[in-house]
């Protein structure tokens, strides 16, 4: 009883400083913490900087940490002494270039509040992602200490100023200092709701593997008057090859690409269910009707829950202006697949090259390039930590939260799952219209004040 009472006061401590809290994020969102140029390095750590200090005041051991790259900020709460799990809390406070700059309705780091058919949003680069995001968290916070008198124990917060060029010293600032951020649950808030405003924790992630094909024949381009007919013609060896990697079922033919590749458990497809998804509504927002997964599969058991194996790019010969009876020397493809389960990416490297190579003729080569390989991560969401997040989700939200997958990746949540051995609950309050990466970024202002007011209740729960 005595939690409830401190829960609604925390809930309306928050209520009450909203106005500030949005001053906040304004003040935040001006500092231009692009991570990918270095002109702007100086401005990621500012943010840093201002991160770090906005958690010093609020009570937290605070600190900037130094990478390879730009810094990461360190915040800790007491250990807590009830038993009680700890909690990892990761963001990250880096943004994406604002380019092309022209198609802003105004300075992407002069943010202000806007009306728009969709209630109010606060417009600049980063609102969503992930400033905004990350913010709902510390504004809990802060009302937690109001209601409470101290922070939530046994707290670790993270926030990374990589995130946007690829993390590459995340992980090994992690690997270093293992010990310190041993958790017992890692929550990420970097993710969306599902569509129209359901809340939603992401369970599953696909992971990826990446490759790159060059297959080469003759020494040089060909006349195919001269040769046609006679030697071997490196796009159709590729063709050949890449047409047979799937069947007219929609299914991969990779010898073992299936290995490690689950079934969706009884809760999950019956949740999913209830999701409505529709694939020919969603497939006619890009100018398309029928899906083309493999036989059988719902829509979403598609994008979330099965691997894929796609050609991302085709090249070779002469494909300019008017016409080249050619015989190309070579022919490269990218490729790519979006990988569920525990699918070993290297095993499925592994066969995809063993594929081609048997395609490709003794007297011709090929070569292959990796592009960089993630596991899938699936979430157990028996563990009564996703049962407590959404039953506090649906208190704030008035609807049921949706457990969702997602069919690209968070590597981070990977990376925390393996590194610290621990759960991670992905819970966002992005709307899909809130044109992260894009010009005119925005954050609704429901999203911020609510998306505070569940981490409290989600504290609540889990404290
Ligand atoms: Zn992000």
């Amino acid at each position: 009883m005595a939690n409830d009472t401190r829960l609604d006061e925390v809930l309306a401590a928050l209520d009450a400083g909203q106005p500030a809290a949005l001053d906040r994020l304004k003040t935040f969102l001006r500092i231009p913490s692009v991570s990918t140029d270095p002109a702007y390095a100086p401005e990621v750590r500012r943010a840093a900087g201002w991160l770090r200090d906005e958690l010093a005041a609020l009570g937290f051991a605070a600190e900037v940490r130094e990478t390879a790259g730009h810094p990461v900020v360190v915040a800790r709460t007491a250990p807590d002494g009830s038993g009680a799990r700890r909690l990892l809390f990761y963001g990250h406070y880096d943004v994406q270039p604002v380019d092309p700059i022209g198609l802003w309705t105004r300075d992407p780091f002069d943010p202000v509040v806007e009306d728009t058919p969709d209630g109010p949003v606060i417009r600049g680069r980063g609102a969503s992602d992930d400033k905004g995001q990350l913010m709902t968290f510390v504004e809990a916070c802060r009302a937690w200490k109001s209601a409470h008198g101290a922070l939530p124990a046994g707290l670790t917060l993270l926030f990374e100023g990589e995130e946007e060029s690829g993390s590459p010293n995340l992980m090994p600032f992690l690997q270093a200092n293992a010990a310190e951020f041993a958790t017992d649950l890692a929550l990420i808030c970097d993710t969306g709701m599902y569509a129209d405003g359901r809340p939603a924790i992401t369970t599953q992630l696909r992971g990826l593997m990446g490759e790159e094909i060059v297959v080469r024949a003759a020494d040089r381009d060909l006349h195919s008057g001269m040769f046609g007919g006679l030697a071997a013609n490196p796009i159709q060896i590729l063709a050949n090859a890449l047409a047979g990697i799937k069947d007219a079922d929609g299914r991969v033919t990779l010898p073992g690409f299936y290995e490690g590749v689950e079934e969706l458990s009884n809760q999950l497809r019956a949740d999913w269910d209830d999701l409505g998804f529709d694939a020919g509504e969603y497939l006619s927002r890009v100018g398309l009707r029928h899906p083309v997964g493999e036989t059988g599969r719902t829509g979403l058991e598609m994008v979330w829950n099965r691997p894929t194996f796609e050609i991302n790019g085709i090249s070779g010969g002469y494909a300019g202006d008017g016409f080249k009876t050619v015989l190309p020397a070579e022919a490269r493809a990218k490729v790519s697949c979006r990988l569920v389960g525990t699918q070993d990416p290297e095993a499925i490297r592994a066969a995809l090259q063993a594929h081609v190579r048997a395609h490709v003729p003794e007297d011709c080569s090929v070569e292959f390039h990796p592009h960089g390989s993630s596991q899938a991560s699936r979430m157990d969401v028996s563990d009564p930590a996703f049962a407590a997040a959404r039953a506090a989700l649906n208190a704030e939200w008035g609807r049921d939260a949706a457990f969702i997958g997602m069919g690209g990746s968070i590597p981070v949540a990977g990376d925390f799952q393996r590194l610290l051995d621990v759960d991670v609950m992905l819970i966002g309050f992005g709307r899909d219209n809130d044109r992260i990466h894009s010009p005119n970024e925005k954050y609704n202002l429901e999203s911020f004040a609510k998306g505070a007011r569940s981490w409290a209740r989600i504290l609540a729960a889990l404290r």
